[in-house]
């Protein structure tokens, strides 16, 4: 049997034992969060209303960046009926449709949908100016597919590092690449249903956009390419590092008076493109308190990211071609050499300049960038791409991954060996999701030992 399929099965035992919800239900997300998981068809595309009526979204629509609902030119089809076009709004409670005063606000009379997460006990209506009643429907937490994701177990060794270490490497390295392939399937799965919804070159776009924004700040990254999208920005091309930088809120931050003279220069160059725009998307600028800005190293900075990413643009053809076809190497050159005339010698907006030239992408981030947008497109495209894959080296830069290594591995010298892969880690990201965080017996009831010696 294949090892991607033994993986599946094994795993399939785990949801079995597993002693809480696949996905225990997070934290309640702010509303620019849900609204960006909605966009990116994270809750899926079919709901139900609260009169039971089957819902499918046709069409997730535009950011609105005028008064009125959130997104504008959105389709939905309700109960198979003809397909309806209109805005949809999101809430974080039902109430808020009245509380904000959309049922008096004429903006809203073209609503076709009134999406929240809570209800608040009392039962509310969705009504427009015109008194039409406008569908509504509740998200479920519970449906989000990264939900547990978070939930960092303590990094002690477990009950699987006696069966793992009594495993000849070749076995162990097979059972990695079956949950490195497992989860390469299940990435393409999740971009080709994105994609579905917003086309090829957006999602390519969103997905590099998230790699660059790593964990602390993919929210942000994720709103700035839903808001800007790459087939705008490539009509103004010229304006479109401004775009990017205004939309971000970086252009109104504090602090930046003070800024040095090379970067004076820079953000005039910035400003002069991006007045011209500042009002007609004042209401898309990012809240400052979205961006997580300590913590990271001052190479991956925001600010260097989003620089990175408007780099992206001006090559975005180079990007797209990659993107169809490029071996590995090409990808991972193309990349690491980008050049930029501020960003490649500036840590912030507001810092001076480094003493020499630093990359814009470096080697673990353009790994990144492989695994979760440029193999999932290649799998969707049905190439063959896994013996390339299976041989790219990575460094083991993930938490995530380095706890799990720390797991499974405790005390075994074959350890390096097993994550020096883009695939061992991948495998080992997937093996901690579906093992150790659906596990809450600390090892106990773990059905992954017991597999081990059946593999
Ligand atoms: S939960 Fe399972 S996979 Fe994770 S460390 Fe414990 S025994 Fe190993």
């Amino acid at each position: 049997m294949h090892s991607i399929n033994r993986y599946a099965e094994m795993r399939q035992e785990s949801a079995r034992v597993g002693e809480r919800p696949l996905f225990a239900l997070p934290k309640t997300p702010n509303e620019l969060e849900l609204q960006a998981r909605w966009f990116a068809s994270e809750f899926g595309r079919k709901f139900q209303t609260l009169t039971s009526d089957p819902v499918e979204i046709v069409q997730f629509g535009f950011w609105n960046h005028e008064a009125g609902p959130d997104f504008q030119d959105a389709a939905i089809r309700i109960a198979g009926g003809p397909v309806l076009q209109g805005a949809i709004e999101i809430d974080l409670l039902d109430r808020n449709w009245e509380l904000h005063g959309h049922a008096t606000n004429p903006a809203f009379d073209d609503a076709i949908l009134h999406i929240f997460l809570e209800r608040s006990g009392v039962e509310f209506f969705a009504r427009t100016s015109t008194h039409r009643n406008v569908p509504q429907v509740q998200l479920d937490l519970a449906s989000l597919r990264d939900a547990a994701i978070g939930m960092v177990p303590l990094a002690h060794a477990g009950r699987c590092v006696a069966p793992l270490r009594n495993l000849a490497a070749e076995r162990i390295t097979s059972i990695l690449e079956g949950a490195a392939k497992f989860r390469l399937r299940q990435k393409a799965n999740r971009l080709r249903q994105r994609i579905e919804a917003h086309g090829r070159e957006e999602v390519l776009f969103q997905a590099i956009a998230e790699a660059l924004g790593y964990k602390q700040n993919r929210l942000p990254f994720t709103l700035l390419t839903q808001r800007l999208p790459v087939t705008f920005l490539r009509k103004q091309q010229e304006d479109s590092e401004a775009l990017l930088f205004g939309v971000a809120g970086f252009l109104d931050a504090p602090g930046l008076d003070a800024a040095r003279k090379s970067t004076r220069t820079y953000l005039r160059l910035l400003w002069d493109r991006w007045w011209k725009y500042r009002e007609q998307f004042s209401r898309l600028v990012l809240p400052h308190k979205i961006w997580k800005m300590s913590g990271a190293r001052p190479l991956n900075h925001p600010h260097r990211r989003l620089g990175a990413l408007a780099t992206l643009v001006m090559e975005w053809k180079t990007v797209v071609s990659l993107a169809c076809g490029g071996e590995a190497a090409a990808v991972v050159s193309f990349l690491t050499n980008l050049q930029h005339d501020f960003w490649s010698h500036h840590y912030t907006l507001a810092a001076g300049s480094t003493s020499s030239s630093v990359a814009l992408i470096g080697e673990s981030r353009a790994a990144e960038i492989l695994a979760n947008v440029i193999y999932p497109l290649a799998v969707n495209d049905g190439r063959e791409i896994w013996n390339g894959y299976k041989k790219l080296r990575a460094q083991l830069s993930n938490r995530a991954a380095r706890i799990a290594a720390a797991r499974l591995f405790a005390g075994d010298s074959r350890q390096r060996d097993f994550v020096r892969t883009l695939a061992g880690q991948q495998g080992l990201l997937q093996i901690y999701e579906d093992f150790c965080l659906r596990d809450a017996s600390d090892c106990a009831s773990c059905p992954l030992p017991e597999q081990l010696r059946r593999w």
